[in-house]
């Protein structure tokens, strides 16, 4: 089956995968889905003897039909290699009744690697495959981890240049740090004076911005993105999920058939998304359960049905999951909307316009697989020693909120099915408020004092992305306003 790819915002524009994944975001400002979700052509028992590696290429293989078996089968043995620190790539933990996903075992300890591991290859392709002779630039805001992993996976690719702005007073000391130490003669690192919100928005604007994508064309560039509205984003992370069964599978814990749920801590909507896709690719999965911050502007949608952005923007312990405007909702709620491009943009304008939107009853109906939790500071910091002080396990901020949300739903609900939580990030990269959770006088103590600290508690060895940083020079120091983006990246790409 050959799957094309539809603009979320405009039916009439469609493309293959791989023009897909080279473009980012689509002209008309809308996310391109696939037209339909291809099942799994393997049967569920077989997930148990799969590797990584085989389930990726099981996964892949049904969405980007354009790409050959060569080429899929090349990007993902050069992406999940060595820079992976277990063999495993993403290895399933049992802890008090649930099982962590550990998917920040790669090149800058966050799941973000699970995709931007690959991208860039996917992309370079892609850039052979149609032709493309202009030099891609990848445009990327970022809450923390997106950044980071972008530049480790497109730092030095030739033929792409990567420009990332971050909130300078949004994201953990470590994450900012991995970030502007970053090499590579085609690498860019920004501080932006607002919040996530504001540097999405300020990119998404750079992307609509028609007469700089003419000028740029000119002058030899084409932009792209490597945030998770690029669909070359979302099919990888699917890989995890169907990956995770096949575990389970192979340990006994499940029969084929059997049904598991997952809970997501959620900012962007991406990863949870991925979830949603592999479901209705036939993997087995119940609920999906949504688990947000402060910022809970998912758990009220998922309640109520309205989405509403207008409200505090909250800085939390959880960074990557600070964001009012969750971009890959749209995704979701174009689906629900019966595939209708006119009634996705009608309520994506109402959000532009008004900050909010509501749903049909009808297609709150069809959201039924989807809950949503949320943990406050204070119970995420709990979670944290908890889980520590029970299990001698270690999370970091996100996966602990996840961890929350999961912990109290189970109780509410009574029901005890197998639970995959996702675990997004290592603690060490969000080393100081772990520490502070685990005994408030660690807050004295310098960062990575802390990492060493950490280290010792978990009885793990620290990891080579961190080690890495702790004595490499900043070579990114730029802050500027929002207001300034067009013209930082003009300077940068030299027009
Ligand atoms: C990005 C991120 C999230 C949120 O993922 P989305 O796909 O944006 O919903 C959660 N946890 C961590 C550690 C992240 O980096």
């Amino acid at each position: 089956m050959n799957v094309m790819f539809r603009s979320t915002r405009d039916a009439q524009n469609r493309v293959t995968a791989s023009q897909a994944i080279l473009k980012g975001l689509a002209e008309d400002g809308g996310l391109f889905v696939p037209e339909q979700i291809p099942q799994l052509d393997v049967p569920l028992e077989a997930l148990a003897g799969m590797s990584y590696h085989e389930t990726a290429y099981a996964v892949m293989k049904q969405f980007l039909t354009d790409y050959t078996e060569e080429e899929l089968k090349s990007c993902i043995r050069q992406a999940y290699d060595a820079k992976f620190d277990t063999d495993e790539i993403a290895p399933l933990r049992e802890a008090d009744g649930a099982y962590y996903l550990e998917l920040f075992h790669g090149a800058t300890i966050a799941f973000k690697d699970m995709a931007l591991s690959i991208l860039p290859y996917l992309m370079t392709t892609a850039a052979k495959k149609n032709r493309e002779e202009h030099e891609i630039v990848i445009l990327t805001a970022t809450s923390g981890d997106t950044g980071k992993a972008a530049l480790a996976g497109f730092a030095d690719v030739p033929g792409t240049r990567i420009i990332v702005f971050y909130p300078k007073d949004g994201v953990s000391a470590i994450q900012e740090r991995q970030m502007v130490t970053q090499k590579g003669a085609n690498t860019c690192v920004i501080g932006i004076r607002g919040n996530f919100d504001d540097a999405q928005s300020g990119v998404k604007r750079l992307f609509s911005d028609a007469a700089l994508g003419t000028e740029l064309l000119q002058a030899g560039f084409r932009f792209s993105s490597a945030n998770s509205i690029n669909i070359g984003r979302l099919v990888p992370q699917i890989v995890y999920y169907v990956y995770a069964y096949g575990r389970l599978l192979k340990s006994g814990r499940i029969q084929a058939g059997d049904s598991i749920h997952v809970v997501v801590p959620t900012g962007n909507f991406g990863n949870i998304l991925a979830a949603f896709y592999a479901k209705n690719m036939g993997l087995p999965i119940g609920r999906l359960i949504c688990a947000s911050n402060e910022n809970k502007v998912l758990f009220d949608f998922f309640q109520t049905g309205v989405y509403d952005r207008n409200r505090e923007f909250i800085l939390t312990t959880s960074p990557s999951m600070d964001i009012l405007i969750s971009s890959n909702l749209e995704r979701l709620i174009y689906r629900m909307a019966g595939d209708d491009a006119a009634k996705n943009t009608e309520l994506m304008n109402e959000l532009a316009q008004t900050g909010r939107y509501t749903v049909t009853e009808e297609m709150r109906a069809k959201m039924q697989d989807f809950c949503g939790g949320y943990a406050t500071l204070e119970q995420t910091a709990q979670e944290i020693a908890r889980m520590y002080r029970t299990d001698g396990y270690v999370l970091d901020p996100h996966t602990a909120v996840a961890s929350h949300v999961y912990h109290t739903w189970r109780q509410e609900t009574g029901d005890a099915a197998p639970a995959v939580i996702a675990s997004t990030a290592s603690p060490y990269k969000f080393a100081r408020s772990v520490m502070e959770a685990i005994d408030s006088a660690y807050g004295e103590k310098e960062d990575f004092a802390l990492i060493d600290e950490l280290s010792r508690v978990s009885g793990t060895a620290v990891p080579r992305a961190i080690e890495e940083i702790r004595e490499a020079p900043v070579l990114h120091d730029q802050v500027i306003d929002v207001g300034e983006m067009k013209a930082a990246v003009k300077a940068f790409l030299g027009m």
